[in-house]
């Protein structure tokens, strides 16, 4: 695998299918997943015993359904994902792990799923252990580690160090097995998902960390989990991780503890991002174009209710255009501003963390040529939402040459289901 990806600003198919007829067909705004990329990256991970889909970064059930028929399996967050990943076809049978609740504490809700369906847990903070136990004593448990530090792309995505609320800080694993013995417990496995945008020497440190951490809870680990954050390239001087040299030195730490314990200790990886990031394509009209003082403004259809991570976190998205008719590659260029519809100035696609407004140089755009909106299936749609009674966009998933429907667009109906005005 190539560690560099090029990217282009016109674009007159998704995986094979002109994004003329998507829109035309499904609408717009409207995501569309390419199957195949997710089929790819699926296979990439093979070295890796488990591959444990992190559903938060895309949840459709099409999309899990699909992850399940490959072999992997889910992680869970939530009351809602446990449901989603049963309604997927995901099993319960104990043992099988195929579902896991990983979270930093135990709503009421997802306590009462989780005992009732004898799920495994992944937990967050010291009291989950207790929780559990006071309602199923002698059950299995793993702990998210938070070694006492972190890497993240900003402090919003950064899960390590003292500043993250995610995680059993490292220096209370004594704690932990204290309350675990009170009810029975067993600590089987551990985990540390410590940001999104590893690098190696970064890598090396948490396997250590990993190391020292599973010796002192000692021989009961059978599982640790190298958690996610594997990253994509959003632009063109970004790069993949080296997916060989991270396999070989959490294989080599997971080595270590199979001697030291004298039992095989399973390798398990956890991504959400690298599994469905570069799958997927938000596809926009232009609805408006218009000069302001000095910035070109192309104004599309979708807006931050679509997709949140650009006026969030600051993320960069690569955009691509798509014209109505002809080709967009033999257009001239401008640097514009794109931006959505909504009643908020932060409603730009391309800003800086900070929200500072950013330009992007792409061919010229008329109103009802298409904007893509590249790198959008992960934290994409599941981040939607109705800001100023937005209907939710459609989902689409196209694979072997044919885009099929995942989730109507919302309707009306779906926006005020629930409201009640009192007599
Ligand atoms: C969000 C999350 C992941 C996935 O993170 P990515 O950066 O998308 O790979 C994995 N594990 C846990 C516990 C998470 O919360």
């Amino acid at each position: 695998m190539s560690t560099v990806r090029t990217f282009t600003t016109s674009r007159n198919h998704i995986a094979g299918i002109a994004v003329t007829e998507l829109a035309e067909k499904f609408g717009t705004p409207v995501y569309v997943y390419d199957q195949q990329v997710i089929d790819q990256r699926i296979a990439e991970l093979k070295a890796f015993d488990v591959v444990r889909y992190a559903q938060k970064a895309c949840g459709n059930l099409a999309v899990l359904d699909r992850m399940r028929k490959q072999g992997v399996v889910v992680d869970a967050v939530s009351a809602g994902e446990i449901r989603r990943a049963m309604a997927a076809g995901y099993s319960l049978e104990p043992g099988k792990h195929e579902i896991v609740y990983t979270a930093d504490i135990f709503d009421r809700d997802a306590l009462e799923l989780v005992v009732k369906h004898s799920l495994p847990v992944n937990c967050g903070s010291p009291d989950m252990i207790s929780q559990l136990g006071e309602r199923r004593p002698g059950a299995d448990v793993t702990l998210r580690i938070n070694p006492g530090f972190g890497h993240g792309h900003s402090q919003k995505t950064n899960t390590g160090g003292q500043q993250s609320k995610h995680g059993i800080w490292h220096t209370q694993i004594d704690e932990c097995l204290r309350r675990a013995d009170q009810t029975g417990v067993t600590v089987t496995g551990l985990h540390m998902h410590i940001g999104s945008g590893t690098d190696l020497e970064h890598l090396s440190e948490v396997c250590d960390a990993m190391e020292r951490t599973a010796k002192e809870v000692g021989r009961t680990i059978k599982t640790i989990s190298a958690g996610g954050g594997l990253p994509v390239p959003y632009k063109a001087d970004e790069t993949y991780v080296d997916l060989a040299k991270y396999f070989e030195l959490w294989d080599a730490t997971r080595t270590r503890l199979s001697e030291e314990f004298g039992h095989q200790v399973a390798l398990e990886i956890e991504p959400g991002r690298f599994l469905t990031a570069e799958s997927g394509f938000l596809i926009a009209e232009v609805r408006s174009v218009k000069q302001v003082g000095d910035n070109h403004f192309v104004l599309v259809d979708a807006g931050f209710n679509d997709l949140a991570r650009p006026v969030m976190y600051g993320s960069y998205h690569p955009i691509s255009v798509a014209a109505k008719n002809g080709d967009a590659s033999e257009r001239e260029q401008a640097d514009v501003v794109v931006g959505g519809p909504l009643c908020e100035s932060g409603d730009i696609f391309t800003q800086r963390e900070g929200g500072y407004v950013d330009s992007r140089r792409l061919p010229m755009t008329r109103v009802g040529d298409f904007v893509v909106l590249e790198n959008a299936g992960a934290y994409g749609f599941v981040m939607a939402s109705n800001y100023n009674s937005k209907t939710r966009a459609a989902e689409v998933l196209i694979e072997s040459g044919e885009a099929k429907l995942i989730r109507k667009r919302e309707t009306f109906d779906d926006l005020v289901r629930g409201e009640v005005i009192p007599g």
